[in-house]
């Protein structure tokens, strides 16, 4: 059973059913849909292809959009081009198109602009008409739709383009699970979000700036997750320091028990290779040690020729790393938490199931709280959460170790007690003889209330 979850990109290598299907049989939670490629009929064709695979399968899959964000992108290139060092380009009219007309203004003579990922780099020599001049001081190969960064220059770009409402309004209308904020700056950017999409999916946002990195601690106490979002923040903040990054915003999440989100480049290779290499598999168990929820494909899913292998290598990756012999870590709960409740009975669950050697936690969840406290510890022992709510299922796809089942409302607590059994029990997941430690609240289905905890023998 494989624990981390893992969130693929859909791409023009992954949108088919059946590739769809398939990544779903190796391991794929989330389906990733970014707004910052592809058209909006296109994310809509796809995000129904989900859904369909999810009842097809009889298993839930989550549907992750990722907004574009103010950002600045590469245009349409007819074919891929090659830059070379010291080679003169124009950056935008007559050149490489952007999609951005005010980036001549925003940017002065002598500024560094990262492209792909920060893969290339230019160096702004001189202005023309609707251009920026520039010299490419590291070369590559560029396509079209590739990033366009400028670290430390303010461009003067709205916080949400009406490109995104557009994205946020399909969220809405195909009831996705997650929205995640890309260039998220302050708690505020979350805010106006969840104010233009009103209660409904969680919020996960990226953290890809310095500007996030300076403020992370209110970013995610804002936010319902995050994603560390390593492509951005290795241009936009200091390559070689992502590694702390990461390890810090992990912690914070883990910490507020939300969800937390390694990208980028995790099995890079596999874009070309139908094999990972030694160095992306210790990135993956690296992820899941710091105590990530869930680890994250991109191009090696979205414009990759293995798309499945990619999603199979991640769950060997995961599983490897999650087979108990090393520790995850736990960094313990924020004090706003400790001392409530929920999160009492939450690590009473997880003490108590793994000094029995319990084959399950079960809990009766609502909005999913009580299974991302429990989820909070790591425990050893399989959280299985059952719940009455459809939403609450899908967003449980990206908890790390929770194991979400859909229940029908009961009227007592031994019902319930009985029926999350019964339905764990017909899962395949416990076993007559077993012990699970089960935990619900009382009053029934109120979110927030658990408070009991008890200990049953399956029959
Ligand atoms: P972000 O910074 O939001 O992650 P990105 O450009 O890195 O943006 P990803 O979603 O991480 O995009 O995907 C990686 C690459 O895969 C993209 O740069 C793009 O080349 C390709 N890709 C992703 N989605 C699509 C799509 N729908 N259509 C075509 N190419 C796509
Ligand atoms: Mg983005
Ligand atoms: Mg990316």
């Amino acid at each position: 059973m494989k624990r981390t979850k893992i969130v693929a990109t859909l791409g023009p290598s992954s949108s088919a059913p059946d590739v769809i299907a398939a990544m779903a049989e190796a391991g794929m939670d989330v389906a990733r849909i970014n707004a910052s490629h592809g058209t909006a009929v296109e994310h809509e064709v796809w995000a129904g292809r989900v859904r369909e695979v999810a009842r097809a399968l009889g298993r839930p899959l989550g549907l992750m959009l990722d907004t574009r964000g103010p950002e600045v992108r590469v245009g349409e290139l007819p074919q891929p081009i090659s830059l070379s060092p010291g080679e003169e380009v124009l950056l935008g009219e007559r050149g490489i198109p952007v999609n951005y007309g005010g980036l001549v203004e925003d940017v002065p003579v002598g500024a560094e602009v990262f492209l792909a990922d920060g893969s290339i780099l230019l160096r702004v020599t001189g202005k023309e008409r609707g251009a920026l001049r520039c010299r490419v001081e590291r070369g590559g190969r560029l396509g079209p739709g590739k990033r366009v960064s400028v670290p430390g220059v303010r461009l003067a770009l709205p916080p949400l383009p009406p490109a995104d409402r557009e994205s946020l309004r399909l969220a809405r209308e195909l009831s996705f699970e997650f929205v995640a904020l890309s260039f998220v700056q302050g708690p505020e950017d979350v805010e106006a979000a969840r104010q233009e999409l009103g209660p409904g999916p969680w919020l996960v946002a990226k953290v890809e700036t310095q500007a996030a990195v300076q403020d992370m601690a209110r970013i995610v106490a804002a936010a319902d997750g995050a994603m560390v979002a390593r492509g951005d923040l290795g241009v936009e903040v200091d390559l070689f320091r992502v590694p702390l990054v990461q390890r810090r915003l992990v912690d914070l999440c883990n910490s507020h028990a939300k969800p937390v989100v390694v990208a980028t480049q995790m099995l890079e290779s596999m874009v070309n290779s139908p094999v990972p290499t030694r160095a992306e598999v210790a990135d993956v168990a690296a992820a899941v040690w710091d105590g990530a929820d869930g680890v994250m494909l991109s191009e090696e899913t979205a414009v990759g020729r293995y798309p499945v292998e990619a999603v199979r290598a991640m769950a060997c990756a995961s599983r490897a790393a999650e087979s108990g012999e090393v520790e995850i870590r736990v960094p313990g709960l924020v004090p706003e938490l400790v001392g409530q409740v929920p999160a009492a009975i939450a690590r009473a669950a997880c003490q108590i199931a793994e000094e029995i050697r319990a084959a399950a936690i079960v809990c009766a969840t609502f909005s999913g709280w009580t299974a991302r406290l429990l989820s909070s510890f790591r425990s050893k022992v399989p959280i299985v959460a059952t719940t009455p709510v459809e939403e609450t299922v899908r967003r449980l796809t990206l908890v790390w170790g929770v194991i979400p089942l859909k229940i029908d409302r009961q009227d007592t607590p031994d019902a319930l007690a009985a029926a999350a059994v019964a339905t764990a029990k017909g899962e395949g997941l416990i076993s007559p003889g077993d012990r699970v430690v089960f935990t619900a609240g009382l009053p029934f289905w109120q979110a927030g209330t658990t408070n009991l905890v008890r200990v049953l023998e399956v029959s």
